[in-house]
């Protein structure tokens, strides 16, 4: 039987991070995942450079039942702690856009410098290693045999991309231990459309424009029309705030004027077809769609004012009802988990298990799309690293 004072489950962002802590500070540690390479979440991420973190970390833009909740831990290790241990690894970066921070190179030297901060503070690490039962007490059954620690860590995660091992794992042991749970769903994912809608926006497949787009928030980012829906970034963050039978609502010309720029057209140029008018602004595909939702036959020159201004309404206010998402097949977080009433914002323990402590994106935290999230899993990583 194997006994360390720390047993942290999962070797995600979360659980090296913490690992990395707790061992400096002396403890003994022992991380178990059941992937044979830890952080693979980080090495995919960002499209293989990983959006590390974010320059513009606030409340707002978490989603919680308490979104205060996690800035205890955000304030106690920021971004730029985040980032001076970029650099003091020697690994570049830059800014890309809405303060998102990127590798220049690949996202594996992230991987890397935490695997060889873990090594060098002395944690172990067991991989290809399923994790069986957690009993109180406590005591982690794994294939590998049984593990006594003092205290056990939860950071498996939440169950997107089940295909990368995501498992859910994290809530049943939050169960087992009496902790609430707020309902799960997937968040920053593609929304897909009913048959009948598709038929019209499937030839839109490839086009990006940017949008505003509003649902429970609104964000003005890129829009992505697939062959199965929506999908870019305004769509990804918009889907975590989207609730089944919500309509979205699209800005597809956000800087505005279209009104003033289609009675400009019906005085310069009479004789254009609505559909030519407004691709001047907007890709001609999309411009051949709102014509087509419009069904206006006649030249731009014999459109009334009340004509003009519902063409205008389609552009600056069209709405779209998504029937649902695409799941947690390529949904890139789990939105709810433990609930944060259960824990403790400082150090991440379950109120009423002594021992106990839930890490990462299991937790009732979900970031925007932007490095939140894996600051969410840095900064809670080292508030546990420091408790434990
Ligand atoms: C495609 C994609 C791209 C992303 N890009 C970004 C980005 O650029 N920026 C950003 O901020 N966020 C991004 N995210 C989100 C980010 O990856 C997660 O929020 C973050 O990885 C969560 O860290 P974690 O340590 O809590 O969980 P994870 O990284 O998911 O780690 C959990 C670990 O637990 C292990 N585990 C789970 N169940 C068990 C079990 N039963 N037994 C043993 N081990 C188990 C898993 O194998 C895994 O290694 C992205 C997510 C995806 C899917």
């Amino acid at each position: 039987m194997e006994k360390v004072d720390v047993v942290i489950l999962g070797a995600g962002a979360a659980g090296m991070f913490c690992a990395i802590e707790a061992a400096r500070r002396g403890r003994s540690v022992l991380v178990i995942d059941q992937a044979k390479s830890p952080g693979e979440k980080i090495r995919i991420s960002g499209g293989g450079r990983c959006n590390f973190t974010n320059l513009g970390i606030t409340a707002e833009r978490f989603i919680s039942r308490n979104p205060r909740f996690a800035l205890s831990a955000l304030k106690r290790y920021t971004q730029w702690d985040f980032i001076e241990r970029m650099d003091q690894a020697g690994i570049s970066w830059h800014e890309k856009t809405l303060g998102q921070l990127f590798c220049d190179g690949s996202a594996i030297q992230i991987v890397n410098m935490l695997t060889r901060e873990m090594h060098e503070a002395g944690a172990q690490l067991w991989l290809n290693t399923q994790i069986r039962h957690v009993r109180a007490g406590f005591e982690v059954e794994t294939s590998r045999g049984l593990v006594r620690a003092e205290k056990v860590v939860v950071a498996t995660g939440g169950k997107s991309i089940p295909k990368m091992g995501a498992t859910g794992f994290g809530y049943q042991i939050a169960e087992q231990f009496g902790l609430r749970i707020v309902e799960t769903r997937p968040g920053l994912v593609p929304l897909t459309f009913a048959e009948q809608e598709l038929e019209h926006l499937r030839p839109l497949a490839g086009v990006a424009v940017e949008a505003k787009v509003r649902t429970g928030a609104t964000f003005q980012e890129p829009v992505l029309f697939t062959h199965r829906g929506l999908s870019g970034p305004a769509i990804l963050q918009a889907s975590s705030y989207w609730r089944e039978g919500e309509v979205l609502r699209l800005d597809l010309l956000p800087a505005g004027g279209m009104e003033a720029a289609l009675r400009a057209l019906r005085q310069s140029e009479p004789r254009i077809a609505i559909r030519t008018a407004l691709a001047r602004y907007l890709p001609e595909k999309l411009a051949r769609y709102i014509d087509a939702r419009l069904g206006i036959t006649s030249s731009i020159g014999a459109l009334s004012n009340a004509a003009l201004a519902d063409v205008t309404t389609l552009v600056h206010d069209l709405a779209l009802k998504p029937v649902g998402t695409e799941g947690y097949r390529t949904a890139e977080v789990t939105l709810g988990g433990v609930d944060t009433d259960d824990l403790d914002a400082r150090t991440l323990e379950a109120r009423n298990v002594a021992g106990l402590y839930f890490i990462g994106e299991v937790v009732d935290v979900t970031g925007w799309l932007g490095g939140y999230n894996f600051q969410w899993a840095w900064s809670s990583g080292w508030a546990a690293g420091q408790a434990v």
